[in-house]
């Protein structure tokens, strides 16, 4: 059996990032005069400047990181820093980047960490993944294990980007294709499929597809679409990775990262809900109810619409499974002629 280990606190209130220390002193007393680092970048320090003043104030032993480069040997030069200044406690604050760094370090540090997201824009605030810069423009996945606490301001995912949050919508939709690769890969090739973690993605997938529409920034979305995302994180971490949240959508994804990233800027959970369309057709799956969620939320899956091109996509799912090799998904076994993905491209244009 996969060993794993749950946050002990996932508080999603208002106002709740003055509060910190208060909030956590049931499992962690010590945790406010313990040396703490908090690492941010430079943009959100001028965005939330106050809020970074008043996290600092809760922990007076703490000092304030900025992180340049969001690669591999950044998070390893800031987990050597932590160790060699005996910090205790990490604290995340900002978005998928800011917080991968975070993860990493605290996980190759062993120190303690609480994620503060600014954002709701993909699982990275509960994964135990990280997704680091390696050489050029590749990213690599590491495993490290999920946040000790995962703390949502309400207040500041209110000032997030609505596409940040249609984004964190479309990586949680995503995962209606990716359990399906999963358990086919289970039967392909003998992956080994866990049961709880399959549940808990179809959890979160179906609060998406299937819960009412509400307003994107009322605090009942807001609780309920953080519920979603870290209900993704939870399933990767029972299954000890990443494939409950992650399928052939994610390939086209990655694909799109890497080879075209000058031509396209669309933020991962856009890209992943835009290849869930088509990931469902090589499943050979009714596409209906994807498309109604998608379109309830009007997340902007057109691909034109966010520079990529029929070239574009056709290439991009044609090198897809290039970019997991190791990774069973529908991608083994369907047709990826250039004829059927134009058709298929041609489809999105004039249904999204
Ligand atoms: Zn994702």
């Amino acid at each position: 059996m996969n060993r794993f280990r749950l946050p002990y606190h996932l508080v999603v209130a208002e106002g709740i990032f003055n509060d910190i220390p208060e909030c956590m002193k049931d499992v962690f007393p010590e945790l406010k005069n313990s040396r703490t680092i908090i690492v941010t970048e430079e943009n959100l320090k001028s965005i939330f400047g106050e809020i970074l003043d008043d996290v600092g104030n809760d922990f007076p032993q703490s000092e304030l990181y900025l992180i340049g480069k969001t690669d591999y040997d950044s998070a390893v030069r800031l987990a050597k820093y932590i160790i060699m200044n005996d910090i205790k406690l990490v604290i995340g604050f900002g978005g998928g980047t800011v917080l991968d760094l975070a993860k990493f370090a605290a996980f190759v540090s062993k120190t303690r960490l609480i994620s503060l997201p600014t954002t709701l824009s993909n699982d990275s605030l509960a994964s135990p993944v990280s997704v680091l810069g390696t050489e050029g423009k590749a990213r690599k996945s590491f495993r490290c294990t999920i946040p000790d606490a995962i703390i949502v301001d309400i207040n500041v995912i209110k000032s997030a980007p609505d596409r940040q949050l249609l984004a964190g919508i479309g990586d949680t939709v995503s995962k209606y294709t990716a359990i399906h690769d999963w358990k086919l890969a289970g039967r392909r090739v003998g992956d080994k499929v866990d049961d709880f973690a399959c549940m808990i993605s179809h959890m979160a997938c179906d609060s998406m597809l299937h819960g009412e529409m509400e307003e994107l920034k009322s605090k009942s979305f807001i609780r309920r679409l953080t519920d979603a995302l870290v209900m993704g994180g939870l399933a990767m971490e029972i299954a000890g990775c990443s494939r409950p949240s992650s399928g052939s959508e994610h390939l086209f994804c990655h694909a799109l990262e890497e080879n075209h990233s000058e031509a396209t800027a669309v933020p991962h959970g856009i890209a992943t809900a835009m290849g869930t369309y088509p990931a469902c057709i090589f499943q050979g799956r009714k596409t209906d109810k994807l498309v109604r969620a998608i379109k309830r939320y009007a997340i902007p899956v057109k691909p034109s619409a966010n520079g990529v091109t029929e070239d574009i996509f056709v290439q991009a799912w044609q090198g897809a499974a290039a970019s997991r090799p190791d990774r069973y998904t529908i991608l083994n076994e369907t047709d990826l002629s250039t004829g059927r993905l134009r058709e298929i491209y041609a489809q999105m244009e004039e249904i999204f």
